[in-house]
């Protein structure tokens, strides 16, 4: 049983990161025997979180010490199109890097991009079909955002009985374990039952780890390169968060306490980008009053239909003059930060969502 440190979350002290230097040993050396016994692929989710930055150090140097490498491993991102963009485009940099250092080891590593289909996008929902940005009560967006996608990419033909490898533990919240032990495969400590796809397996190589195992993962064990623990805790400083990663759509939102999508609305106030604004990223400024503004909009009477679309009588969509407003002020956030923060393509899907409510005139205004 292992003392937590008393400096706790990002903060570790040298103790910690000395503590058991055998442990780490011993938990690569299991997940090299796992994929040496595994005959199909298996699939990293990886956020840019320390927690699945973590289990990818840990694969990557048990593929490593592996003889041979027959089984593919995918390492899967979901990119929601509204990522906060500096965390985004850390995971992009780290994914070029990973390519070219797997290729130079000769490690089978392919890396996965989820993304959610072009009629679920934030976006195309809010500002084409009128979606009231989501509340605790109607959040609409973690399953078409994050777990559809996902989804998705699991059930191609290619990841057929796949070994999904996650970086989920014990102790992140009392609802986390109870779903933990209802999944639990067995005796087997590290392997759980996704709900709904019994082709796949779950297996969590960390789930006993606490989180200063896991920032002295992140702080000594090397390879890949590409993967840089002082990067991660640099941007967890800097952004006072915990990891996005969603797990289970009937959990808490992932924008509490957690680096979710920029426009979450399900939290009172966005912590990660309200911190990294006051850490000095002001170009996240404009992002942040957008967040504040679609906050405020959804609850306004005449920001909204009198009619909803099941033809009842109660608030309804947001008229188009709020979604025009909407569109406009998501640009002007884009000048001002210097980001691209909605595709052409989304663009297009959400004028033909207008033009068809123009067509029906029931949710001009
Ligand atoms: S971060 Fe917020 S907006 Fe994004 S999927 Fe999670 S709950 Fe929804």
């Amino acid at each position: 049983m292992q003392t937590r440190c008393a400096s706790q979350s990002t903060q570790f002290c040298e103790t910690c990161l000395q503590r058991h230097p055998r442990r780490l040993d011993a938990r690569i050396d299991l997940i090299a025997e796992r994929y040496a016994r595994s005959t199909t692929p298996w699939v990293v989710g990886y956020s840019g979180g320390k927690d699945s930055s973590a289990v990818l150090k840990l694969v990557y140097e048990a593929l490593l010490r592996v003889p041979s490498r027959p089984s593919r491993v995918y390492v899967a991102y979901c990119d929601t199109g509204v990522e906060i963009p500096i965390i985004r485009e850390q995971v992009r940099m780290t994914f070029a890097r990973l390519r070219a250092e797997a290729r130079s080891d000769g490690v089978p590593i392919t890396i996965k991009i989820a993304e959610p289909k072009i009629e679920d996008r934030y976006f195309v929902k809010v500002i084409g079909r009128g979606y009231p940005p989501p509340t605790n009560k109607f959040r609409w967006c973690t399953d078409r955002l994050r777990i559809h996608p996902i989804k998705r990419l699991l059930s191609s033909r290619r990841a057929q009985g796949a070994t999904v490898v996650v970086g989920t533990r014990f102790g992140e919240s009392p609802e986390r374990d109870r779903v933990l032990e209802e999944h639990a495969q067995g005796t087997d400590r590290f392997c759980f039952r996704q709900s709904g796809n019994t082709a796949v397996t779950l297996f969590a190589p960390i789930v006993d780890f606490e989180v200063t195992d896991v920032w002295k993962v992140l702080m000594t064990v090397q390879r890949p390169n590409a993967v840089d623990g002082r990067r991660v805790l640099k941007i967890y400083r800097d952004a006072g968060a915990e990891c996005p990663v969603v797990r289970d759509e009937h959990g808490t939102p992932c924008g509490a306490g957690r680096f979710g999508c920029w426009t979450c609305t399900v939290v009172r106030k966005d912590q990660a980008v309200t911190s990294l604004v006051a850490q000095g990223y002001s170009e996240m400024r404009p992002l942040l009053l957008f967040r504040d503004w679609l906050a405020q909009v959804r609850d306004q009477r005449s920001a909204r239909c009198g009619i909803r679309r099941n033809g009842t009588v109660g608030l309804g969509p947001l008229t188009i003059g709020t979604r025009m407003e909407a569109l406009r002020r998501l640009q002007a956030a884009e000048r001002d930060s210097g980001m691209s923060l909605i595709s052409g393509e989304e663009i297009v899907a959400i004028r033909r969502l207008w033009d068809n409510d123009r067509t029906s005139g029931r949710y001009f205004e």
